[in-house]
This record gives C-alpha cells, sequence and structure tokens, in this order.
C-alpha cells in the first residue's frame, strides 16, 4: 500500500517534495497546505493535489472556498489520512508545529531551517540513512549542508578520517523571493564558523569541519569553495577523486574549460537544457578542472542548487522512517529513477 504523505507548507521546497514524492510508485499525496488562498492554490489544483489549510481555524478554512477553492480542512484534517508528513514550513515555526504531529501520532520531517537540537536526528541520504530507519522523525539538513556531505561522506568512507575547511559562497535570495538581499554589496556571516559545516556533523560526526560563509547578490545557486586534509597513506589521485564521485550518487563532474560551463549561470542552463521542472538540479555540480590533490591536501569547487539538491533526500528519508527501505543506495536509485521518468524533455 502506498505511503501516505502530507506536506505542511507549499512553498518552494513544498511543491517539490509534492511533485518528487508524486512521481515514486510507493507514496501518495494525501494534501496540502496553505496559509491562504494564494496563488500556489493553483498550482496545487493543477496537480490535484487536495488543498488544506496550514490552520485548524473555521474562518480561514472558509476563505478559501470565498476565493474558487476547494479546501478539505485544516491541519489537523489532513495529518488525520497522513502517515507521514514533511514540514516545508519557513525556518523556525517547526517546535510549534511537531507538537501537532506527536499529538497526530504520525512520522514527520523537517527541513534545514530548523535545529538539530529540535529533531534531536538529522537525515543526509549519503551519510545516514541507516540510522533513520523506523524512527518516528528527522530532519533533512540544508542544502549546503546536503552539498557538502554529497562529496565528503565518499571521501570520509574511503580515507577513514578527513579534515576540512569550507567557504561558503551563498546566494542572497531565491529567485522567487522579493524581500532579501544583500542586492549590491558582498556580506560576510559574522559568526565563526557559520553553521554550515559544523552542521555536517550532525549525519557525519566523524567529519571533522569547520566553515565561513558570505551571501552575494544571485539568485542561482551557492558555491563552495572547500580545503579537506587527508590522512597519510590516503592512496588517492585527482583523478581518482574525480572517478570517485562520477561513481557517487547525485554528483555531476564536468570540465568547465572543455563543456563552457565555468560559471553557476551555465550550470543552471544546462539544467534547463535537459528539462528539469523548474530548471532544477538535484545532483551537486563539481568542476573538473577545479579539482586538485597536492598532497594530502584536496582543493575543489562545488556548485549547489539550493531549491532542489534536498528534494530527493526527502523521498529517501520518507522510505527511511516508513522502514521500507533500509539500503541507502537502492532508494537513491529508486527516487532518481522516478523522477527522472517524471521530469525529463
Ligand atoms: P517558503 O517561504 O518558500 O515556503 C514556506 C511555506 O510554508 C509557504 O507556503 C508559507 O505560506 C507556509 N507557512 C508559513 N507558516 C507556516 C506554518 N506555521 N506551518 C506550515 N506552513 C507555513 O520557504 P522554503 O524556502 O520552501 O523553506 C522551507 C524550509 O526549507 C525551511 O526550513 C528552509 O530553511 C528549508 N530550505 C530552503 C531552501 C531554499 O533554498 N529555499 C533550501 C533548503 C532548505
Amino acid at each position: 500500500m502506498a505511503i501516505k504523505v502530507a506536506i505542511n507548507g507549499y512553498g518552494t521546497i513544498g511543491k517539490r517534495v509534492a511533485d518528487a514524492v508524486d512521481a515514486q510508485n510507493d507514496m501518495e499525496i494525501v494534501g496540502v497546505t496553505k496559509t491562504r488562498p494564494a496563488f500556489g492554490c493553483d498550482l496545487a489544483v493543477r496537480k490535484n493535489y487536495p488543498i488544506y489549510c496550514t490552520y485548524d481555524d473555521a474562518e480561514k478554512i472558509s476563505a478559501f472556498a470565498e476565493s474558487g477553492y476547494e479546501c478539505h480542512g485544516g491541519l489537523s484534517d489532513l495529518l488525520a489520512v497522513a502517515d507521514i508528513v514533511v514540514d516545508c514550513s519557513p525556518g523556525k515555526v517547526g517546535a510549534a508545529n511537531k507538537a501537532k504531529y506527536e499529538a497526530a501520532g504520525i512520522k514527520w520531517i523537517f527541513q534545514g531551517g530548523e535545529k538539530h537540537a529540535m529533531t534531536e536526528r538529522s537525515y543526509t541520504s549519503s551519510a545516514n540513512h541507516m540510522e533513520n530507519v523506523n524512527v518516528n522523525g528527522t530532519r533533512v539538513v540544508s542544502c549546503n549542508t546536503t552539498g557538502l556531505s554529497r562529496t565528503l561522506v565518499p571521501l570520509y568512507n574511503h580515507c577513514g578520517q578527513l579534515k576540512v575547511e569550507c567557504t561558503m559562497i551563498r546566494r542572497a535570495a531565491d529567485p522567487g523571493d522579493s524581500n532579501k538581499g544583500p542586492i549590491n554589496a558582498i556580506k560576510p556571516v559574522l559568526q565563526v564558523p557559520s553553521h554550515h559545516g559544523p552542521d555536517v556533523m550532525t549525519v557525519k560526526p566523524e567529519i571533522e569541519i569547520n566553515s565561513m560563509a558570505v551571501a552575494v547578490p544571485t539568485t542561482l545557486m551557492h558555491c563552495h569553495s572547500i580545503v579537506a586534509t587527508l590522512p597519510e597513506g590516503h592512496g588517492l589521485t585527482t583523478n581518482s577523486v574525480i572517478e570517485m564521485w562520477k561513481n557517487s550518487p547525485r554528483i555531476i563532474v564536468m570540465n568547465g574549460a572543455q563543456t563552457g560551463i565555468s560559471t553557476t549561470a551555465e550550470v543552471m542552463e544546462f539544467a534547463r537544457d535537459i528539462g528539469r521542472k523548474w530548471g532544477d538540479l538535484h545532483e551537486i555540480f563539481v568542476w573538473e578542472d577545479g579539482v586538485k590533490l597536492d598532497g594530502n591536501t584536496l582543493y575543489y569547487f562545488q556548485a549547489i542548487h539550493q531549491e532542489s539538491d534536498v528534494i530527493p533526500e526527502n523521498v529517501d528519508a520518507i522510505r527511511a522512517l516508513m522502514g521500507t527501505e533500509s539500503d541507502w543506495k537502492a532508494s537513491v536509485a529508486k527516487t532518481d529513477a522516478a523522477i527522472s521518468r517524471y521530469n525529463n524533455l
């Protein structure tokens, strides 16, 4: 029987998770929530996803019908027909929502805007799928942490030890945001280290990692500049690291000079050309000609499509929590095959 999935918060991440879930043959969307009858409701109607109100308030629920949308009830009604809820609300409202999920007796998944301390468990597919099998709730870590985990976990698995310093060059806002910035400044995050690197240790505590971050006026992607110290006797070369990543799930390695994909603008154009919905790129993009292993020091750059790298991870996390697939690679293969049948041109 298909796993019944609710999406609480049908915004940037929520609408993408809904479609990725809808593409799978072992799960179905039983409803999505909107706070009010705004334009995102039209998308839910087109997709045939039942709309529920974020609140149980009768007046707020009836506002949907007044705007011409069928609303099936409040959040409690949705939780009553679901096996698991993927919370895609804006960061920091999680604690109040978690209490509702626990009261409803269903499993829950939060996103990276929430703190590990609130969820007490975090998730990325490659780092700790098995530890999340059959648990009641988890947090899919942020887009940056997911990106770091994708390339660092295979390296750690090979080396058995890893020390990392990295700088996150962060997009200022998502393309659909009109109230964030900077629009003409470079803004260092004046909290050192930034939370991004240490957040990797919530899914892979064995990786020693620190980060700094700076926000720049772009909406397309984040870019990471990474320096990793490998242990003596690592046995790797620049080429074997590149091969390792090419053989790891959800990493694309391309040569910038040869392909002409030398900035995040071309990476995003490439994603649009291959027909990904919303122009998304679920994979982490590594520039082959930006990778250099010098002795024990590995240098590389990677680009992260902030709105989408976490999407397939949410699907794998659902399988982990519901206990239907304990092998992370099997889940990843299933998730990605279903998404690609649904997605590509
Ligand atoms: P968003 O603002 O685009 O969407 C959030 C949605 O939740 C909106 O539709 C909003 O109306 C709704 N909402 C508001 N209050 C709510 C509540 N109390 N309960 C339920 N829903 C509520 O935000 P987003 O970018 O989709 O971010 C969602 C989560 O995903 C955050 O934790 C964020 O940190 C994380 N995340 C975002 C990105 C990104 O680039 N946008 C990447 C990775 C992770």
